[in-house]
């Protein structure tokens, strides 16, 4: 098999177009499940709904604000 200048530039605009949009849905996925992580990981006061993070793995949080005790993973999506 002889490989021409136009094959070449063809199997590489090919990789191009089979790499861009694999690369585009691998970060994005990265993205969601960074954003799943910090978002599971949010807890928002029912009380004075100030958000913050609480990575631990209670079932129950306190709020540094107020004291009122929030379940986790119930929060509602805010943004
Ligand atoms: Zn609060």
């Amino acid at each position: 098999m002889d490989l021409t200048l136009a094959d070449f530039v063809l199997f590489v605009l090919l990789g191009v177009f089979v790499l861009v949009p694999f690369l585009a849905v691998v970060s994005r996925t990265l993205h969601a499940r960074a954003e799943k992580r910090s978002l599971a990981n949010r807890v928002i006061c029912r009380l004075c709904l100030h958000a913050f993070e609480d990575a631990s793995h209670v079932k129950t949080v306190d709020c540094p604000i107020c004291g009122a005790t929030n379940e986790k993973g119930r929060s509602r999506r805010l943004g």
